[in-house]
């Protein structure tokens, strides 16, 4: 760990009642980097991600977040009944300190840029979007507060892998021109492994494997358990 890491968490125990759903957890974040966190239903990927936003309170260990961070929520949690551009717009309650202003809180023109296929469905109710649509909106909410580190709760679940394709590449578009940091979620390991530079494997509540994403994806346990290689 780096004093200059965008995220870095030590020793993290989140616990819901008695039940342990994080024991001892550490992991880093550095600035611009994009990390994958993998792992089997259950093993506490959601809690991870809810304790680094600050949704989640530990029972003990440390989170550092030196950067600004936004999340897209699993399930995309979209305001179906309000337009594409409001939901966009909510986002921006996010924004919080370096001097921006008002208007340029509230400023949607870079999301449309970066995410142009938004355009043509500004006006629309974010409800009757296709799945990759309202994915999209929710990834164009979070950049709404100029994120550092965008953390991403299941990106691919129950879309086309085409789609996914598409997000993945704007993500990378993201990484590459703005220097965004993102800490991806995702069952679907081989497109995390494909995305990112590094990786962590949460297996239980704990960190199962750590390491350069090839390298992982090169290692027998790991291709056996989560590529479906033989
Ligand atoms: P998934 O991909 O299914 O969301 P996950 O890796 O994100 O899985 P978590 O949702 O973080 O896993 O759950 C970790 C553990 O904590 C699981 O055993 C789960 O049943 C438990 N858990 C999650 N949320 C709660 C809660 N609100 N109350 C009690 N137990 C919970």
């Amino acid at each position: 760990p780096s004093r200059s890491d965008a995220v870095e968490v030590r020793d993290l125990v989140v616990r819901y009642g008695a039940a342990t759903a994080l024991d001892s957890v550490s992991l880093r974040v550095a600035p611009g980097e994009m990390v994958a966190l993998v792992g089997p239903n259950g093993a506490g990927k959601s809690t991870l991600v809810n304790t680094l936003t600050g949704i989640l309170t530990p029972a003990s260990g440390s989170v550092v977040v030196r950067a600004r961070i936004a999340q897209v929520p699993e399930g995309r949690q979209m305001f179906g009944d309000l337009t594409v551009d409001d939901n966009l717009r909510l986002g921006a309650w996010q924004l919080r300190g370096r001097g921006k202003s008002r208007r340029k809180q509230r400023d949607t023109s870079w999301v449309y840029e970066l995410l142009p296929d938004l355009v043509r469905v500004r006006d629309r109710k974010a409800g009757g979007l296709s799945g990759g649509q309202q994915q999209m909106v929710a990834v164009g909410r979070a950049l709404m507060s100029r994120p550092e580190v965008l953390v991403i709760d299941e990106l691919s679940l129950g879309l086309a892998p085409l789609i996914v394709a598409d997000l993945a590449e704007h993500l990378t578009e993201l990484n590459r021109e703005q220097g965004t940091a993102v800490v991806l979620i995702e069952q679907n390991a081989r497109l995390a492994l494909d995305l990112c530079s590094r990786a962590y494997v949460l297996e239980a509540g704990r960190i199962a494997a750590e390491g350069d994403s090839a390298d992982l994806a090169a290692s027998p346990d790991i291709a056996r358990a989560y590529l479906g290689e033989a």
